[in-house]
């Protein structure tokens, strides 16, 4: 079979059987026309079908190793699309330290009664298991967790939650398929942020969800259609425009953030630094705790203070103020996310140019 990169190079080249255009063309037509009364074509509205959006869906799904994907609007759409899944009151399952925005998402359908929710620490096997010995529908898991970039034991967590009779979904977000794809570890679907690493260039907010069988899948687009989050034809091109390069991104991601952390481990204003050896999400605290902070963010030349991540720009980021805000002290305290802690989303310009700034950044931390 060919290799991936080069599936992701090649997705939907050619497609278009009008002109020939080795690029496929936008769809942006909301509506299709019927070829006659009663006949409807592959296509008839916007919201419920796009060739546009098709082709990153099946790019996605086959990257993914899925029998279909659906295309969001964003990635918390592709969320609650996930928990269409769940029946009223259900129980769902998730990690203690999941992203703020879905953790904020989930603990507002339970205050509402629409499921029943279980925070867990997916790094203790045993803590799953005892979660799940209440009938649980649906299992999530998010690895590496953001933002301590926590690993789950995907396989061994999935085999949990099969054995329980959950479904399990699993936010791949921060590898994305070039580094892990948990349907070979067992899970039922994939979850993206296709804002980050898949578009890869911070100019489109979207969503997937990848299922790993036909009828997920149906069930799945089914409710997108029905609620409204499908993913916007110019979005779908830009971001299959930008997953053609995802391979050879991810390749520079990683080795500029191999040599961030290998910096940020010797440097003494450094305190721990959390960095599970893949991906290129790296976060750490500093010595002087939450005082330094903001003398390490000023004079930053090469990283952008802001949300996000997964473009090729680096970004930073101070977690308790800005992407788990939306979580309340104590919530992130139990996750382990203090108000020390900095993350970096390493992008790809020169490792040298992002380890010199970061140094200047630290040395002038420690000469305060
Ligand atoms: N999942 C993870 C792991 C994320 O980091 C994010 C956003 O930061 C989301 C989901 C939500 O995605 P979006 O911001 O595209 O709605």
């Amino acid at each position: 079979m060919t290799r991936a990169t080069t599936r992701a190079v090649r997705a939907g080249l050619v497609s278009d059987r009008h002109h020939n255009a080795v690029v496929p063309p936008i769809h942006l037509s909301a509506t299709y026309a019927f070829p006659a009364f009663g006949q409807k074509g592959a296509y008839d509205y916007g919201r419920s079908g796009n060739p546009t959006r098709d082709l990153l869906a099946g790019a996605i799904a086959d990257l993914e190793g899925g029998a279909g994907a659906v295309v969001t609007a964003t990635g918390m759409a592709a969320v609650t699309l996930v928990l269409q899944l769940v029946p009223s009151g259900g129980r769902v399952v998730a990690p203690h330290d999941c992203y703020g925005g879905t953790h904020r998402l989930l603990a507002a359908f339970a205050r509402r009664g629409l499921i029943d929710v279980a925070f867990v620490d997916q790094r203790d096997l045993t803590a799953v298991e005892r979660a799940l010995a209440v009938p649980t529908r649906l299992l999530w898991i998010e690895s590496p967790s953001n933002p301590l970039l926590r690993l789950t034991d995907i396989a061994a967590v999935a085999r949990l939650g099969r054995a329980a009779g959950a479904l399990v979904a699993a936010d791949n977000t921060f590898l994305s398929p070039a580094l892990q794809r948990p349907l070979a570890l067992g899970a039922d679907i994939v979850v993206h942020s296709t804002t980050k690493y898949l578009n890869g260039h911070s100019d489109v907010v979207g969503g997937a969800v990848v299922a790993r069988d036909t009828t997920l899948h149906q069930e799945l687009a089914w409710w997108a259609n029905c609620l409204g989050v499908s993913g916007a034809p110019f979005d779908s091109f830009l971001t299959l425009r930008g997953l053609r390069t995802l391979h050879v991104r991810i390749r520079q991601h990683v080795e500029n953030a191999q040599a961030v952390a290998a910096l940020l481990l010797e440097h003494p204003a450094v305190g721990q630094v959390h960095y599970p050896g893949i991906g290129a999400m790296v976060s750490f605290t500093l010595k002087r705790g939450v005082r330094a902070v903001a003398a390490f963010l000023d004079g930053l030349e090469h990283f952008t203070l802001a949300e996000s991540l997964g473009g090729v720009e680096s970004l930073v980021a101070h977690p308790a103020t800005m992407t788990h805000a939306s979580m309340d002290a104590e919530t992130r305290a139990h996750a382990g996310i203090g108000d020390d802690l900095l993350r970096l989303s390493i992008g790809i310009e020169a490792a040298e140019d992002l380890v010199a700034d970061l140094r200047a950044a630290l040395d002038r931390v420690a000469a305060r």
